[in-house]
């Protein structure tokens, strides 16, 4: 089934969800104008799905198109489309879209769960299924959280017990789990949580090695959302003072599960070092894959709000400074070409097609270098006035708004509102979430430069240089 927008948010209004922002629980949450930004997201995500049909497959499984993000991709083609609908999402909404990681379980949990049983004469898989069809045929939006808090980092999962999700007790009717995800994206806006391992675990840490789903009606799930200067900026209202208010920046959360109750039919990793490990590498490529198609879109959004920004201060025709868009662009098809390349080059993993992972670790790296080059040319063409400009509401002020007026004023083609519309569009995408989130979210560069090392064949790389030089 394909629902619309609106239906997911009447769905969303029927949940009642411990949320807490700045210190206080809130009520009517999907009003919130800290939350509703990221429901207004994930809202866009349903309303496109409609609008391109590559975006909505059929599925078998439910004999009905569903939407791109709840599909087990089983092709190039299936991955590329996936890569197009998350770029085109970015660009549109300027921001994250929410639905990747829980897309990213998905396959992550398809390809695991039948390995396991395979390997071990389980039912996982059918476990799986059954949800998948459920989430399928209602449309519903699915997250995936598998940051742990950690605690102190030199220590292991079984010394810090209490960083890390883990099971409290064994019933006949499922497992109680215990602990709390960090830096969870829109956690608290969808309809399906995954919960899934934050690391690979070694013998004598099993009972960390699991993977469930979370829904609404579970009990002892707290969200509480961050706070950063933005949503302070989301919280002081206007019409474009936030600079994206509609889609805001990208919001996460941390999530506390105190005693949750999972139900046996929603487990589909338990205390299974092998299969948590399976499931971590097929995340990590999916995920990052997706990445890279989405850095893309992000910057195709700021080289729009640069373009916009030289014209509203009429320098559009100075030639070194058009040449930083032409720079931008290369880096948005860079990114995005490397999505692609690693979707075409990859291979089936337990029926879902799977990205190439030395490509999609690339893309990783290539794709942080170039969101950082990005928001400094952005920052260039901009000049100093994303961070130093007054607010609309100084505009509206009748002792200093006409003066504002006029000082502010640039380009005759651009109103001073329009002109300060796009500085502060600007002053998001420099001072947001966004840098941080550009940086680490699907995982630190580091981990990828540690991946790409440990996958490389060197040695080939070594005997050829060895060959050329007769050594
Ligand atoms: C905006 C945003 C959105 C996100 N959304 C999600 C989400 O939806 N779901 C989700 O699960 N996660 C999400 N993340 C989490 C993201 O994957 C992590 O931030 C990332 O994996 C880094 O983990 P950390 O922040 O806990 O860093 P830390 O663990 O605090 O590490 C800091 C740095 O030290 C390195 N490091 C840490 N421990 C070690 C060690 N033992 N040895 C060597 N190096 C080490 C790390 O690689 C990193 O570079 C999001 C993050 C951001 C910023």
């Amino acid at each position: 089934m394909l629902i619309s927008g609106e239906d997911y948010i009447q769905r969303l209004s029927r949940y009642r969800r411990e949320i807490y922002v700045k210190g206080e629980r809130i009520s009517d949450f999907v009003h919130h104008p800290n939350i509703r930004p990221a429901i207004n997201t994930i809202a866009f995500t349903y309303e496109l799905a409609k609008e391109n049909d590559r975006y909505s497959p059929y599925s078998q499984l439910v004999d009905e198109r569903v939407n791109r993000l709840n599909y087990v991709n089983q092709t190039p083609e299936d991955l590329i489309g996936r890569l197009d609908y998350q770029r085109e999402l970015s660009l549109r909404t300027g921001t994250c879209h929410y639905r990747c990681p829980g897309s990213d379980a998905i396959s992550a949990l398809y390809a695991a769960t039948l390995e396991t049983d395979k390997r071990s004469g389980t039912d996982f898989h059918k476990r799986f299924m059954d949800l998948l069809s459920v989430i399928q045929k209602n449309d519903l939006a699915c997250t995936g959280a598998l940051t742990d808090t950690k605690g102190d980092r030199s220590k292991r999962p079984i010394e810090a017990r209490d960083m890390y999700v883990h099971v409290e007790e064994k019933r006949e009717d499922g497992i109680v789990v215990s602990g709390a995800k960090i830096h969870q994206s829109g956690a608290f806006a969808a309809d399906v949580n995954f919960i899934l391992p934050t690391q690979a675990f070694k013998e004598g840490e099993e009972e960390f090695a699991i993977a469930f789903a979370l829904l609404p009606e579970d009990e002892g799930v707290k969200y509480v959302l961050q706070n950063t200067g933005y949503q302070s900026k989301l919280r002081e209202g206007g019409n474009f003072e936030a600079g994206n208010k509609k889609y805001g920046d990208r919001l996460t959360c941390t999530v506390i599960l105190n005693k949750v109750l999972v139900p046996w039919e929603r487990v589909f990793i338990f205390e299974d070092i092998v299969a948590a490990r399976r499931l971590l590498v097929h995340f990590a490529i999916s995920h990052r894959c997706a990445g890279a198609a989405c850095k893309a879109g992000f910057v195709d959004s700021m080289t729009g709000a640069a373009s916009l920004m030289l014209k509203a201060n009429g320098l559009d025709k100075v030639p070194a400074l058009r040449q930083r868009l032409g720079e931008m662009v290369g880096i948005a098809e860079a990114a995005y070409g490397i999505a692609i390349g690693a979707a075409t080059k990859g291979k089936s993993d337990n029926g879902v097609w799977q990205a190439d992972p030395l490509i999609t670790n690339a893309g990783k790296i290539i794709g942080v270098e170039g969101f950082i080059k990005v928001l400094m040319n952005l920052a260039e063409i901009a000049g100093g006035i994303p961070v130093t400009a007054p607010s609309e509401f100084d505009l509206q002020n009748p002792d200093i708004g006409p003066y504002l007026e006029s000082y502010l004023s640039a380009s005759p083609s651009f109103t001073t509102e329009q002109r300060l519309k796009i500085i502060k569009f600007i002053e998001f995408w420099a001072t947001s979430s966004h840098l941080i989130g550009g940086i680490h979210g699907g995982g630190s560069p580091t981990a990828a430069i540690v991946a790409l090392q440990t996958m490389a064949d060197l040695g080939l790389k070594e005997e050829a240089v060895k060959r050329a030089l007769d050594i």
